[in-house]
This record gives structure tokens, C-alpha cells and sequence, in this order.
């Protein structure tokens, strides 16, 4: 096995025995890198050069026992995050010059553990999108077939993980972007609790929704990067003072006793029957694990699709205000005045997925259509909110597929936005509730193509996700492919 293939752990297990270094597993990823990024494009930056500086500066830490919890591990961040004097696009023309002169609370975090960063990931533009084909550095391709779409908006990171261009990533999810890509690309993708993670220097999608989260190789690698990511900051003031545990606890803790509710709205008509099999034998391993398995309903999940396109939209529509062209980012030349000038800029500077939200969330927010669209949608929300309290009060956990599909083609539903969004059916409910939720891979379709089963719990209950995850992991035994690239 190549060194690009381990993960976390099993890395951190070859230095302690002194078998390897970091400058060989940063130099093993950036070989990976130079044979397989011009198929995939996971990348939009790459941190070759201080890569392996920090990598030998690792080294000597670890030569002197001075190791943090990622000493020395290549990782890979979504294009989304501040990076100081590293160019940070969020996919967009708009900030494709923009170099950030502070990191995010979360690169910050990772810095500190010891981290070596590969890289800036491609990503759909301000990640609105379901398939990192709305960014505009051109479209990040799966790993597992070059002709298909790796999920979005974070699909540069759960591609470089899966092909091995990065030991582990991050990735930010407002209505799934983390879990749904980590489902078609095959790697463990976990969304915390809104409040978990720190968003500061995170670029603000939909506010109310974002939040970062680890794309990884298997559970316990995102055990250790929750770890790591987790906890208060008071720069952000929706982060939550509520104690860190350690994640790796949870691991070894088995299911046994357990209840698991399957909601009777996830297995509904149009789900693809591969990915309804795969999730059904889920159901099957975690009955064997010792866990019992009931049928449970979140009535309002019929809505989630119509609420999250009022919030989401309409809180974009806000934070998306500030890119005129004036304090930083893409500016458009030759203006006659103001007015001409923001016009300009922003009709050149933003793509049409991004401009159709903005479009949308302006129109919801407009005076006299305030109380018909966000009133009404926030409303809703608290109903499908209350759904999942009520639920997780007789459940421990709650289990679903992560997508109804498995990866689709390159261009398949560029034209067609209603049937993108779609994708997000199953994990959009999660970040309304503001619960966290992980997606795992379940198997492969018989073309070969991954399938994660997802599993949510209650506000800060993480390690109980972790939990079950990983004793489904344990026991599944979901055979260790790796795509051939
Ligand atoms: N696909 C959804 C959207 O386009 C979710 C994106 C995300 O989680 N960032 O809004």
C-alpha cells in the first residue's frame, strides 16, 4: 500500500514506530497529486512549496516527541476558508484574486495540531450546488468514474480524499454539502452541531446553516479531526460554550440496547433501488450490532426542500451583498458612475446558479413578501425542528440514505436546477434542525459506483454519531476499495 492511501491513524501509528516520516507521506500525496490531478481537478491552489516545509518542520517536532494530534498529516481545506496570504476564491470570479490577510478559527486549529495543508479545494460557487460544476475554475471530476459528478459543494475535498490527493480534508455543509459528496465519492463525511465549529473566517453562505465539518478515510479519522476543530470561539458569536469530549471515546463504544428510527419519509419513490438495497442491509448491520431498529415518522419532511430554498436563498441574498466591488475582490473597468460600476461588477463577477439565488433570496425578502416566504419558511422550520426533538426523544439515532442517487453525469442537471436540488433531499432537514448528521459508505452499485447510509442525533451528541458509525463500520466491512485512477 502507498503511503497516500493510509489514513490518519495508521500514519500516526508509522511515525511513532519511526517507519516513516512526514516528508515522505507529503511527497507520496503530491506524486499522487502530480498523476491523477489533471483527471480529477480536485484542486483550485496548490501549497506544494510550504507543504513540505511544514512537513520537515514536523519531522523535527516529531524527532523531539513535540507531536500535537496532527503533527505532520497532510490535509487538504475546501476553497472556502481564510487562509492568511494563501488566495481563498470560494469558487467565484468575484474573489478569484482575493489573498486574506487572517485564517479561519478552524485553519488556525489544524495549524496548531500540527497540520501539513496541501491545498485549496475547487468547490461549487459559494458552494451553491450539488455537484462543483457551478464553480468557476471548471468542474472537479469522481474519482470512481471520471464521467461523473463527485457531489458538491464540497467536492474537491471529498475527491481528494477518495483519490488519495489528501490524507484527510474539510469541507463546510449548509443543506449537505459535506455528507452528500462523501456519499458519491465513498469517504466519511460528518456535519457537527450548528455551534460546534467555529465559522469564523468561513465565507457566510446561508448563516443560519453553515457549518465545517472533516471529510475523511474512516470514522475514527474524523473522531480526531473533530477533536481538533471543535469548540468555542468568542470572535463567533453563534459558537457554543459547550464542553469539547473526546471524540475518540466513543469509538470502541458499541450499539448495543440501542434504538435506531428509520423515518418512513427518507425510503419514498424515486430513490435508486441499489441505494435503497445497500441502505436496507445498513439497517441489517446495526440490528446485528445490537441495536433495534423501528420505523419512526418526521412528518413536516415534505417541506424541507420548499424552506430551505426561501432561507437559504435569503440569507445568501444578504451576505452576498458585500462582494460590489469597492473593498476587495473582482472589480469590472471602465464605469460611467457607482451604480454602473456595481452593476458591472456583479453581473461579470457572479455565475448564473449564484445570480439566481440572489435573485430568489432578494425577491422572499422584499417588502410586502416578508411574512409570505421567510416568515412562513422560518415557521416551518420550527415544525421540522420539533419533528426531529420529538423523535430523539425514543430514539438514539436516526438512520437514513444519504442520497437517492448514487454519483450522476457531468452535465446531467446543469439545466435543470429543481432536479440539482433534489439531490439534497435527505440531508437538507438536518441542517434546518440544526442537528448533526455523518454520512458512511454502505457499498457500491454494481457498476461500481459508492453508497453512504447516514445517521443523525441530537443537538451535541456527536459522539453518539461517532458511535454508531463506527460500529456499523466495524461490522459492515465495507470492502476497502480504492477508485483506479
Ligand atoms: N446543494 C445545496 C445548495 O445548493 C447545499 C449546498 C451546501 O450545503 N453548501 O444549496
Amino acid at each position: 500500500m502507498e503511503l497516500y492511501e493510509l489514513t490518519i491513524h495508521e500514519i500516526q501509528d508509522k511515525f511513532l514506530a519511526g517507519e516513516t516520516t512526514s516528508a515522505e507521506v507529503t511527497a507520496s500525496v503530491f506524486k499522487r497529486i502530480d498523476a491523477v490531478e489533471k483527471d480529477v481537478r480536485a484542486y483550485i491552489t496548490l501549497m506544494r512549496e510550504t507543504a513540505l516545509a511544514e512537513a520537515e518542520e514536523a519531522d523535527g517536532k516529531i524527532r523531539r516527541g513535540e507531536t500535537g494530534p496532527l503533527t505532520g498529516i497532510p490535509i487538504a481545506l475546501k476553497d472556502i476558508y481564510c487562509t492568511k496570504g494563501v488566495r481563498t476564491t470560494c469558487g467565484s470570479r468575484i474573489l478569484s484574486d482575493f489573498i486574506p490577510p487572517y485564517d479561519a478559527t478552524v485553519v488556525e486549529k489544524l495549524r496548531a495540531a500540527g497540520a501539513v495543508f496541501t491545498g485549496k479545494t475547487n468547490m461549487d460557487e459559494f458552494a451553491m450546488g450539488s455537484s462543483t460544476e457551478t464553480s468557476c475554475f471548471g468542474a472537479t471530476r469522481n474519482p470512481w468514474d471520471l464521467s461523473r459528478i463527485p457531489g458538491g459543494s464540497s467536492g474537491g475535498s471529498a475527491a481528494a480524499v477518495a483519490a488519495g490527493e489528501c490524507i484527510a480534508s474539510l469541507g463546510s455543509d449548509t443543506g449537505g454539502s459535506i455528507r452528500q459528496p462523501a456519499a458519491l465519492c465513498g469517504v466519511v463525511g460528518l456535519k457537527p452541531t450548528y455551534g460546534r465549529v467555529s465559522r469564523y473566517g468561513l465565507i457566510a453562505f446561508a448563516s443560519s446553516l453553515d457549518q465545517i465539518g472533516p471529510f475523511t478515510k474512516d470514522v475514527e479519522d474524523a473522531a480526531i479531526l473533530m477533536n481538533v476543530i471543535a469548540g468555542y470561539d468568542p470572535r463567533e458569536s453563534t459558537s457554543v460554550p459547550e464542553e469539547v469530549p473526546d471524540y475518540r471515546r466513543f469509538l470502541a463504544g458499541g450499539i448495543e440496547g440501542w434504538t435506531v428510527g428509520i423515518p418512513k419519509e427518507y425510503f419514498i419513490a424515486g430513490i435508486d433501488p441499489e441505494v435503497e438495497a445497500a441502505v436496507r442491509e445498513a439497517i441489517k448491520v446495526v440490528e446485528a450490532a445490537g441495536a433495534r431498529c423501528v420505523e419512526i415518522s418526521l412528518p413536516h419532511t415534505q417541506y424541507c426542500l420548499a424552506v430551505y430554498y426561501i432561507v437559504a436563498p435569503a440569507e445568501a441574498s444578504s451576505n452576498l451583498a458585500r462582494y460590489d466591488g469597492v473593498k476587495y475582490g473582482f472589480r469590472a473597468e471602465e464605469n460611467r458612475d457607482l451604480l454602473e460600476m456595481y452593476k458591472k461588477t456583479r453581473s461579470a463577477g457572479f455565475g448564473a446558479e449564484v445570480k439566481r439565488r440572489i435573485m430568489i433570496g432578494t425577491y422572499a425578502l422584499s417588502s410586502g413578501y416578508y411574512d409570505a416566504y421567510y416568515k412562513k419558511a422560518s415557521q416551518v422550520r420550527s415544525l421540522i425542528k420539533r419533528d426531529f426533538d420529538l423523535a430523539f426523544a425514543d430514539c438514539d439515532c436516526i438512520l437514513t440514505p444519504t442520497t437517492p442517487t448514487p454519483a450522476f453525469r457531468v452535465g446531467e442537471k446543469t439545466d435543470d436546477p429543481m432536479q440539482m436540488y433534489l439531490s439534497d433531499i435527505f440531508t437538507i432537514s438536518t441542517n434546518l434542525a440544526g442537528i448533526p448528521g455523518i454520512s458512511v459508505p454502505c457499498g457500491f452499485t454494481a457498476s461500481g459506483l459508492p453508497i453512504g447510509v447516514q445517521f443523525l442525533a441530537g443537538h451535541f451528541q456527536e459522539g453518539r454519531l461517532i458511535q454508531i458509525a463506527s460500529a456499523y463500520e466495524k461490522r459492515a466491512k465495507i470492502e476497502r476499495r480504492r477508485p483506479t485512477l
